[in-house]
């Protein structure tokens, strides 16, 4: 216990300045015209704080420290009224929950308080793809690689926002490259964790339901087998990091292959992914060595044609979105 009593001098500015006045009980002394029991004496922030069950009688009450409402105060064994804790939590903790809400209230200002972007739950366990890809491989492409990117674009919004609150833009082009190359690498692996599934493989048929998308693909490339020539070809030659694509490409409204660079470039502007195979090295290389081309042969036995005619059908159905004339 405190032996302190803190009153609550008439000060000018309204404020709440303690003042030691003795030892023994706490109590606060009440201005003229306000009511005594409304004010209790609280012990960290030594200071009277008012009681908020108590109305007030005068329009004088310097609420400043509204959110320092005191808990009730504690009773000692004795059944006395105590300075003692339970009270407001002591000033440093104060501050920092003060400093916290701060920072908070910035990035929120900013719009990048909570992260933008969280890693996707694979739609199936590790193990769902062998023997086409290892459950190693899988584990650590999700768990580590994915993950990255999901990381690498949150932290890389932050930066942003921090740029444009500081105002220094030396490191633009860095930050919006490494955006483009995280968030495309977020959105790539999540759309490939859905392409595959250890029911598929063939090709779409119209009996599977999926008659739509195969008339896609053979108006787009003459034949199936002409797409599937093009895609794995596009996939096993990427040069370094890369993926081949399967696009919609809304300004035609055909389907193309695309061979990306890393996760971003070489893309057509507006088209849709909707089927992806992953040709960098950590998606094949503990299984495959350096035998990409045997991999991707192998991926085919994987592609989920039901999730890619969904696709298909999503992305068809955004046509106008780029409001150009074809
Ligand atoms: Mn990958």
């Amino acid at each position: 216990m405190r032996g302190v009593v803190w009153i609550r001098p008439a000060a000018a500015d309204g404020a709440l300045w303690p003042t030691r006045a003795g030892s023994g009980a706490c109590s606060c002394k009440a201005e003229e015209g306000d009511n005594a029991e409304r004010w209790q004496p609280t012990t960290t922030p030594q200071m009277c704080a008012p009681d908020p069950a108590t109305p007030a009688r005068s329009k004088r009450h310097p609420l400043r420290p509204a959110a320092r409402l005191p808990r009730a105060p504690a009773r000692s064994r004795a059944g006395a009224l105590s300075c003692a804790r339970p009270g407001p939590p002591p000033l440093p903790i104060l501050l920092l929950l003060a400093c916290s809400c701060k920072i908070f209230a910035i990035r929120g200002r900013r719009g990048s308080a909570m992260s933008v972007y969280t890693l996707p739950e694979l739609p199936y366990d590790y193990s769902a793809l062998a023997p086409v890809i290892s459950p190693e491989i899988i584990e650590l492409h999700h768990d580590k690689h994915h993950a990255a990117y999901v990381k690498g674009a949150n932290d890389t919004l932050e930066q942003l926002a921090e740029a444009r609150d500081k105002e220094t833009w030396g490191s633009i082009n860095g930050l919006e490259k490494n955006l483009a190359f995280h968030l495309s690498g977020h959105i790539l692996h999540s759309i490939y964790w859905h392409n595959m599934t250890g029911d598929g493989g063939g090709e779409p048929l119209d009996k599977d339901g999926v008659g739509e998308l195969a008339d896609a693909i053979a108006e787009s490339f003459g034949s199936f087998a002409g797409f599937r020539a093009q895609l794995t070809k596009a996939a096993a030659t990427t040069q370094g990091s890369g993926w081949g694509v399967l696009a919609y490409e809304p300004l035609s409204g055909r389907l193309i292959v695309e061979q990306i660079y890393d996760h971003q470039g070489n893309v057509g502007q507006g088209s849709t992914p909707i089927l992806v195979f992953d040709a960098w090295e950590h998606a094949f290389y503990l299984q495959y060595k350096n035998q990409k081309v045997d991999f991707i042969d192998a991926m085919w036995a994987v592609v989920n044609w039901q999730d890619v005619a969904r696709r298909y059908e999503a992305a068809k159905s955004r046509t106008n979105t780029l409001l150009l004339a074809p």
